[in-house]
């Protein structure tokens, strides 16, 4: 059967069911991989095995067409689980070479391009890798590390004298004053992107304003990662066929490892101008153990994320993004792990240099989120969002809602 002939399928299935002839001629899309999901979504939209997986099959049984912001949005709600591609009759060598995880996972990266702010900075995501992450912590590393050299001579990078306190090195103010505006630039840069993002995808998502209960839907579904369960509790695919929770296990500890440690920081920052009480901060107290508990966290996910990311299924996903994504888990593995090390080292004389690589990995990791990995977190949020909001409203074909 022809892929045409399965479209008039379904176009003569819709009209029978409403009583009205439905135009289903291919929405305006315009790059080939929104195409591709386009496509791919008529032959799903007609079969529609996998409704029960995640939130991105019962989303598109409530359209009959995929414009580009349809593909944006359903892009952004998959969560790149592989359940509907080693479930698919259609999948390659099948002609109809169905590959939704590869379709959408194409199109996503595409749209963390598209939506960047300031645009001209979005090329930068095909260009943000693991070599260039790692280039840049080193690079940074190696700039403070001579700055410290300079400022006190050579013996001050290897000095049992600075006792546990690297104000000694970096005073206070210096350190905000770096990173208080990378920090605000990267808020202000992922706000900018995904305000965009939502003015194109809510009309499409019904255009009702985000609910109370929706938003609560949505912040439960973000923190548990829902939709990596594979819609049975049993897990998501990484290599095979087998069914595996690591990814959502993973990223559990990469993502409340992450926030424990912006917790730590945050606390800190009251700590240091609500009481006076200024860093290093030893344990029992709050953000030492919110610090330690997050850098273990991070360490443990982002190198179960790593391996799990070298071992993946060659058809789950964009393999042109494959360097975007171990970048970010490199950097992430590296704030961790020189964090604790830091900490381990801290009446050592090798405190200067430990400082100087944490800092150049902390810096690094700022600078290249707006235009890396990281954007699948926010993009993702502003899709279940979206989600939670369209379902509650009344299916626009009066077919398959929730
Ligand atoms: S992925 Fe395959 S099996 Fe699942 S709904 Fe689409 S066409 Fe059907
Ligand atoms: S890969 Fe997983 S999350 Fe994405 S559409 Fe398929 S079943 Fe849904």
């Amino acid at each position: 059967m022809s892929i045409p002939s399965l479209q008039a399928l379904g176009q003569e299935a819709q009209s029978l069911a409403t009583g009205k002839i439905i135009p289903i001629l291919p929405a305006a899309t315009e790059t080939a991989a929104e195409t591709e999901v386009a496509r791919t979504l008529q032959i799903c939209n007609a079969c529609r095995y996998c409704e029960g997986f995640c939130a991105v099959f019962p989303a598109m049984t409530r359209r009959l067409e995929f414009g580009k912001a349809d593909v944006h949005y359903l892009a952004n709600l998959c969560h790149n689980c592989g359940a509907c591609l080693h479930a698919c009759q259609y999948a390659p060598p099948h002609e109809f070479g169905i590959n939704i995880p590869q379709a959408m996972a194409t199109v996503r990266g595409q749209t963390y391009a598209d939506y960047a702010w300031p645009p001209a900075l979005g090329r930068l995501y095909q260009k943000n890798g693991l070599t260039l992450s790692l280039a840049l912590a080193a690079g940074l590393f190696l700039f403070l590390a001579l700055a410290v050299a300079l400022r006190g001579g050579e013996a001050r990078l290897w000095s049992g004298e600075l006792g546990n306190n690297f104000y000694h090195l970096f005073p206070h103010n210096l350190l905000v004053g770096i990173f208080a505006p990378v920090f605000l630039f990267v808020v202000f840069a992922l706000f900018m992107g995904v305000r965009r993002f939502w003015k194109d995808v809510k009309p499409a998502t019904s255009g009702v304003d985000v609910s109370a209960p929706a938003a609560a839907e949505a912040t439960q579904d973000v923190l548990r990662l829902k939709y990596l369960d594979g819609g049975h509790g049993e897990g998501c695919h990484n290599e095979d066929d087998e069914y595996t929770l690591k990814r959502r296990r993973f990223h559990h500890l990469t993502f409340y490892g992450f926030l424990l440690c912006f917790a730590a920081t945050a606390l800190g920052t009251v700590y240091h101008y609500a009481f006076g009480w200024a860093a290093p901060y030893e344990l029992p107290s709050l953000p030492k153990v919110l610090g330690a508990l997050g850098g273990l966290g991070l360490m443990a996910g982002t190198a179960g994320l790593w391996h799990l990311n070298r071992s993946r299924h060659p058809l789950h996903g964009d393999a042109r993004q494959k360097p975007m994504d171990l970048g970010f888990i490199a950097l992430l593995f590296l704030v961790a792990a020189s964090g604790m090390a830091l900490w381990l080292g801290r009446a050592t004389p090798a405190l200067a240099l430990l400082l100087c690589l944490h800092l150049g990995a902390v810096i690094a990791l700022f600078a290249t989120l707006p235009y890396g990995k990281f954007a699948h977190g926010v993009f993702r949020t502003a899709a279940l969002l979206r989600h939670n909001t369209e379902k509650r409203q009344p299916s626009p074909i009066g077919l398959g809602a929730d």
